[in-house]
């Protein structure tokens, strides 16, 4: 009776509903593939990577000081995990949900696999509070708006909470496994794995949490918890996030947050191939224009919140979520290129680079997603102003900028532009969002097609 547990995007041992099931059942053996598939792709970003294997340094410990071990290959997923589920003659495999096209591909591949092979494969909650399918609008199918699946999502039965085991009998020593070194890690980038974020959590919420209904959105604060890698990678169980949090006052806003990420869960998991398509169409016709896509990328628009944003991506793999709507709507609705490709490049960046969560979030700004007003386009000049009034934000990150007062930080007058270096606006903004919108309009005269419906 031995089990198999994969690890997948569940890096922890606390509320860990398939480790506990695996562990349960008698000797187990735990596993972790590094898919080729994510290794190779050029939305990999190097930072994540790191992370990456930060988590499953951690992981081996906790597991080890249980009884167990953690097993690290590189290949194929499907074929690592069939391979050490027959060498070790297991009757169970546990692993975790997960949503977008490929984890759901390779977890049916491997549900056909086990049934074939007389092997149970169980598969649990724990990437998400509320598993995606536990909650749909009274018609059937997945929630299109925010707000409604909020209203259910509270009212939603959440499954206990399981603490960490308290013994793991280990099945048989470990095989082969990658290296989990990294020499790639720089003083400005959190440091991945179960305890890491369990004290960054509590630290947090001791600290933080109380600024964060008044300051989320105003990025030279810095309140937010920047806790998205570890829910990424599973390094903190959702559940126990909202569990804790929900013991702190003024806690409210914080959940509806993470109440966001499993929102965009379930899209995906209803329309796996949202992470490429419009979730609802809008017959968009592109411009491919690449000095302009670079000038983005590099942060070089002339639009200073939007270069501010651009070069912490490229700096440390993150960016706050009102900087994130801002470069993202910039690209879409000034620049006119198509969501895809600024999603590819967030993906390449972001540490906590998901898939729902980033691609759901595009489709957001873009107005091909689950945003109530499609037309919604956010002013990079207007919005610094609103919040970084101070300039503080563009100015750690534009430094050229830093001796400029607030105002002029926020839109330099061009002279100075030309005095110290910096651009001018590559595109009028005003000029390039009417301009978007004429072109929307004339593309679906309507604004409406079928998947517009509000739940
Ligand atoms: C264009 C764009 C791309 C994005 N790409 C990603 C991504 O790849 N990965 C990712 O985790 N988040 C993404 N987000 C959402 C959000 O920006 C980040 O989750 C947030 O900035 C992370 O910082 P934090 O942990 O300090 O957030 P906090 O404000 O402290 O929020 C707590 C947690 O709630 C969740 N959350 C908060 N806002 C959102 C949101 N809008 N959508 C979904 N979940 C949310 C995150 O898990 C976050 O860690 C994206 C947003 C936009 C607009």
């Amino acid at each position: 009776m031995t089990s198999l547990m994969v690890f997948t995007r569940d890096l922890r041992v606390d509320d860990n509903p398939a480790l506990f099931a695996a562990g349960s059942q008698g000797p187990l053996s735990c596993l972790f593939v590094m898919d080729d598939k994510f290794v190779a792709s050029r939305r990999w970003s190097p930072r994540r990577q790191t992370f990456l294997l930060q988590c499953l340094t951690d992981l081996d410990a906790s597991l080890k000081q249980l009884g167990a071990c953690l097993e690290v290959v590189p290949g194929c997923w499907s074929q690592e995990v069939q391979r050490r589920a027959i060498e070790l003659d297991a009757t169970s495999i546990h692993v975790s949900e997960d949503y977008s096209f490929y984890a759901q591909q390779r977890l049916n591949s491997l549900e056909t696999w086990c049934r074939d092979n007389d092997i149970v494969l169980c598969k649990h909650p724990g990437t998400t509070v509320v598993p995606p399918e536990h909650i749909q609008p009274s018609g059937g199918g997945e929630y299109k708006v925010f707000t409604p699946y909020w209203r259910s999502w509270l009212r939603a039965p959440k499954r206990a909470l399981v603490g960490p085991p308290t013994s793991l009998p280990g099945a048989s020593p470990q095989r082969r496994r990658c290296s989990l070194s990294s020499n790639d890690h720089s003083a400005s980038t959190p440091i991945g794995g179960e305890s890491h974020g369990r004290r960054h959590l509590q630290n947090w919420l001791n600290n933080e949490l109380a600024n964060y209904v008044d300051k989320r959105d105003y990025p030279g604060m810095d309140v937010t918890s920047k806790l998205s890698p570890y829910l990424h990678f599973g390094c903190i169980s959702p559940l126990r996030l909202v569990e804790l949090a929900g013991n702190t006052p003024g806690s409210e806003p914080f959940i509806r947050q993470v109440a966001w990420r499993d929102f965009f869960a379930q899209i995906l998991n209803a329309h796996p191939k949202a992470s490429w398509q419009d979730y609802r169409e809008r017959g968009d016709v592109w411009n491919y224009d690449d000095q302009a896509y670079k000038s983005w990328v590099a942060g070089n628009t002339g639009f200073p919140l939007v270069d501010a944003g651009m070069r912490q991506l490229n700096t440390e793999g993150f960016m706050p979520n009102r900087v994130r709507m801002v470069t993202a709507s910039f690209l879409v609705k000034d620049l006119h290129q198509d969501w895809r490709l600024g999603a590819d490049y967030f993906m390449s960046q972001l540490i906590d680079g998901d898939i729902a969560s980033n691609y759901l979030n595009w489709q957001w700004v873009a107005g091909t997603g689950t945003d109530s007003n499609p037309h919604r386009t956010l002013n990079p000049t207007t919005q610094a102003e609103r919040f970084d009034r101070d300039g503080r934000y563009i100015q750690r990150w534009v430094p050229e900028l830093s001796a400029l007062t607030p105002t002029q930080t926020i839109n330099p007058p061009l002279a100075t532009r030309q005095k110290i270096g910096y651009p001018s606006p590559i595109v009028d903004h005003h000029h390039q969002v009417e301009l978007f919108k004429q072109r929307r309009l004339s593309a679906n005269p309507s604004g409406n097609t079928p998947n517009n419906s509000a739940n």
